[in-house]
């Protein structure tokens, strides 16, 4: 049954609503969900202030209609789509970076900036926000905020959560709240700024962000190194950060993904596993590479380059459009379900092998690559969607990788979120006592269940979890 959101008009300016079918498909879905399981929300809306945000939230809430935060729509999980359908709330047009306080290496955003822009706005003062995810340039802050997510140089400078101050933020029933401050360290009261990142809009719409930033290092290198063996590759870059290099940036391609990325990006990267490096430093930067380089070759590197400028900036590109790059490789193939497990860095080898065996005996491609030193893999089951027992190997390879990483003492998702795709391992991960801590924390902060519901927590199996999200 369709909801009933005829209550938009009166709360926003025409132009800020859409019943149309062309607004509706645009936020039936995200960049991973597959075309099967898009839902049409049944209308889409466009604050542009946080009183249009209360507004909305607050008459949606009395009538029990779900609303689903949407930014950009580059989540990987199914995180934006309304799996329940109702409203979509656009916060695209909250887009203005509102203060730069570079004596404080600050910034307040609205939700709706690009990470691409915020840091545009801050480099004129040499500041820059370091965690911001390979997608930075098309997703806005606000879906990083609710995904927790990272990017490649978390490995130096940590997760998004590190670097937000204070955030306000609208409650289902429309109550605006502000969190955090903008002291550098606080230990006053529950830490709601780490409850709301993260919490992928199913507690509250973020409005507005303060975060730190940080100065641009006066030093600033990067290199790539060429493996024989992916095993080498992944054993050098355990024992690099077992040693301590302070590496700002450190990603490993298996020979599969440097192929993708040459096939997509027209470089000219070796059949080989490949490490991609970046140094930060104010002084003494290349004592850093010195200790990289050494360890590498206690592993068998074949080669070790550092590279100037431009030609650094054509690798990091292909990196960053290593996603797309998947999609155009070899159609029909597509990746059967894409992960990111992250595991404690001394068990990162045994998980990229893992993976990469599951495909061999099932003979199947699984380009592995990613946020090395973090312990994070992307893997990528590569099947023919019209070929069910290749969709079921894919699927079985990909749930085993989870489940692995699991046991390993790791988690089922380094930075996309749970979303609707990892919902089915969060018993297995949190245990059920901290799956019902949080379906507690749901119900007390939404009581009618109105924020994007259908995510994050597992399906209903025995009535119990299924409080956390009530069925419409
Ligand atoms: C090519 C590519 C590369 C990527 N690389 C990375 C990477 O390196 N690291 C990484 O972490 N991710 C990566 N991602 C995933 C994605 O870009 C991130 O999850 C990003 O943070 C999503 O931002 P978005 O603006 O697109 O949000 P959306 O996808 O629109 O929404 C994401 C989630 O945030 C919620 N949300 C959005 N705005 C608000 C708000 N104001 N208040 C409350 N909830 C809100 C939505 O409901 C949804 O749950 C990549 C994606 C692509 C396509």
């Amino acid at each position: 049954m369709p909801h009933d959101c005829s209550f938009l008009a009166d709360r926003l300016d025409d132009g800020q609503v859409s019943l149309g079918d062309d607004d509706r498909d645009s936020h039936a879905g995200d960049w991973g969900t597959p075309e099967a399981d898009r839902v049409r929300p049944d209308a889409v809306c466009w604050p542009t202030s946080t009183l249009d945000v209360s507004a909305v939230l607050a008459a949606a809430n009395d009538r029990g209609v779900p609303v689903t935060p949407y930014a950009a729509g580059t989540g990987i999980e199914g995180n934006a789509l309304p799996a329940r359908s109702g409203v979509s709330m656009d916060l695209t047009r909250m887009d203005r970076v509102l203060d730069v306080r570079p004596d404080d290496f600050q910034v307040d955003v609205e939700p709706g900036v690009l990470g691409g822009t915020l840091n545009d706005a801050v480099a004129e003062h040499d500041l820059f926000l370091p965690p911001l995810p390979q997608s930075a340039d098309i997703s806005t802050v606000g879906g990083m905020i609710a995904t927790d997510a990272s990017g490649a140089k978390t490995v130096k400078y940590g997760e998004v959560h590190d670097w937000v101050l204070a955030l306000e933020a609208v409650l289902a029933d429309g109550t605006v709240i502000e969190t955090g401050s903008r002291a550098k360290k606080t230990s006053s009261g529950y830490n709601l700024d780490d409850l709301l990142v993260g919490s992928e809009g199913t507690l509250a719409v973020v409005t507005r962000a303060t975060f730190e930033l940080a100065r641009q290092p006066a030093q600033v290198r990067g290199g790539h190194a060429v493996f024989e063996s992916l095993d080498d590759a992944a054993t050098a870059i355990a024992a690099t950060m077992q040693a301590g290099v302070d590496v700002a940036t450190i990603e490993l391609l298996d020979s599969v993904s440097t192929k993708i990325a040459n096939a997509y990006s027209g470089t000219d990267l070796p059949d080989a596993p490949t490490v991609f490096v970046e140094f930060h430093a104010n002084h003494g930067v290349d004592t850093e590479i010195e200790a990289c380089r050494e360890i590498f070759e206690e592993h068998g590197v074949e080669r070790f380059a550092m590279a100037a400028g431009a030609e650094m900036d054509e690798l990091w590109a292909a990196r960053r459009d290593l996603a797309n790059a998947l999609l155009a490789y070899d159609p029909p193939r597509r990746p059967a379900k894409p992960g990111d497990v992250t595991v404690p860095i001394s068990q990162y080898p045994d998980l990229v092998r893992h993976a990469k065996e599951l495909g061999a005996e099932h003979d199947l491609d699984v380009p592995c690559f990613g946020h090395a030193g973090d312990g994070n893999v992307h893997y990528n089951v590569l099947v023919n969607p019209d070929d069910p027992e290749e969709r079921e190997a894919g699927r079985a390879i990909s749930d085993a990788v989870v489940e692995r990483a699991i046991e390993m003492g790791g988690t089922s998702t380094g930075e996309h979120g749970v979303g609707r795709g990892k919902r089915e391992y969060m018993i297995a991960e949190h245990g059920e006592g901290a799956v019902e801590t949080m379906g507690a924390i749901k119900r007390a902060l939404d009581p009618n269940g109105i924020l994007n519901p259908g995510k994050i927590f597992p399906e209903p199996v025995d009535g119990k979890l299924s409080r956390a999200d009530p069925p419409d």
